[in-house]
């Protein structure tokens, strides 16, 4: 699929559940009010949803949350999604907290790479970011993933007045690990307004001051937007996801599907295109008509032309940077990131 500026969209992220385990202060804090399951898409419409994507030419799937291992069965989803024609890549995104537990199955299932979120190394500023006391639990996972030989990339979120410290810290492990770390500023969306992005551009002249030999990565990592550069020697290399201070819109790529089966053009704005209505209205017409065969196939068109409605809608790029035009209002529990 193309869109309006030319891009080709082939990746889709799918926010599976709005739960989570831990409580970010920039995503998640207490008290928030979450969907009842009944709202949220089942494993199998969600199936049904990428294989109308896959022929429209989406190719690769991200499976996010809130926390995507705390939904139960989620291994499994990872199977089904693996056996659709077209898709050549599912991955995860996912806080690493039960990772430890999930990893064979999901390994079995054909996992092809996870994302782990990782702000810091220190038990104490970990328990103050996230709100609970599990640091051990996700370098075991991370430490596990690495051994099984999945390629493992670590997303690091830092904030000026917390862990901003320990950049170098976490930039370094790509020396001892063969994973890449990469620094992601903070986006004004949600509660992330609340806080002031550290600047990657910054990060990545100090990083360059302390390596003046550190060489850019030019290979493919994954599918964003990072930038890589690797220090000398390195295992792993260290990206930039700089949405503040690098605007990579024009190469943008992907969907966002949110676990209550909203289509989204773009993580800066509120439009959204409504997949649950097509699947939960035309089950309801197919149930009462006893049309099942026929019915199932408009259905996949009807899913098809509100993808394809949802490329249409893509923005030539976000305004992050001007807090007037960010319309917005979910949290980023609500969307996966
Ligand atoms: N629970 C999983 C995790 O933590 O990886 C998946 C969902 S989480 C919303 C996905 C990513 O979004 C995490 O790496 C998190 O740090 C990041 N994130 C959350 N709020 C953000 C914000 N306001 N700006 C930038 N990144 C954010
Ligand atoms: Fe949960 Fe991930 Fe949000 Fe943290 S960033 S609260 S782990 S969804």
């Amino acid at each position: 699929m193309k869109d309006s500026y030319g891009r080709i969209i082939d990746y889709m992220r799918i926010s599976i559940t709005d739960r989570c385990n831990l409580r970010c202060r920039y995503c998640m804090p207490e008290g928030i009010s979450l969907v009842p399951m009944e709202e949220i898409l089942t494993y199998e419409e969600i199936t049904e949803i990428c294989r109308a994507a896959s022929e429209l030419g989406i190719r690769k799937l991200k499976i996010t949350g809130g926390e995507p291992l705390v939904r139960p069965g989620c291994p499994e989803l990872i199977r089904m999604l693996k056996k659709i024609p077209g898709i050549e890549q599912v991955t995860m995104t996912t806080n690493g907290v039960a990772l430890k537990q999930h990893l064979p199955c999901l390994l079995e299932n054909g996992l092809d790479a996870v994302n782990i979120s990782l702000d810091t190394l220190d038990p104490r500023i970990y328990q103050q970011i996230t709100g609970r006391n599990q640091l051990h639990d996700v370098l075991e996972g991370i430490q596990q993933a690495v051994r099984a030989g999945l390629p493992t990339k670590l997303n690091t979120v830092l904030q000026t007045d917390v862990n901003i410290g320990e950049w170098l810290e976490m930039a370094k492990l790509t020396a001892l690990l063969p994973v890449d770390v990469r620094f992601i500023e903070m986006m004004p969306i949600g509660y992330g307004k609340n806080y002031r992005s550290v600047s990657n551009q910054e990060l990545l002249l100090r990083l360059k001051s302390i390596y003046p030999e550190l060489e850019k990565d030019e290979r493919v990592h994954g599918n964003g937007p990072a930038v890589y550069y690797r220090i000398p020697q390195a295992k792993g290399s260290v990206g930039f996801i700089s949405p503040l201070h690098g605007k990579f819109c024009e190469n943008c790529s992907r969907l966002r599907l949110t676990s209550q089966g909203k289509l989204k053009p773009c993580l800066c704005f509120e439009e959204e295109v409504d997949l649950m209505e097509v699947l939960r209205e035309n089950k309801d017409a197919a149930a009462n008509k006893g049309q099942g065969n026929h019915r199932s196939i408009s259905r996949k068109e009807l899913l098809q032309q509100r993808i394809l409605r949802a490329v249409s809608q893509k923005p030539r790029e976000h305004h992050f940077e001007s807090a007037g035009q960010i319309t917005e209002c979910k949290q980023m529990v609500q969307i996966g990131g």
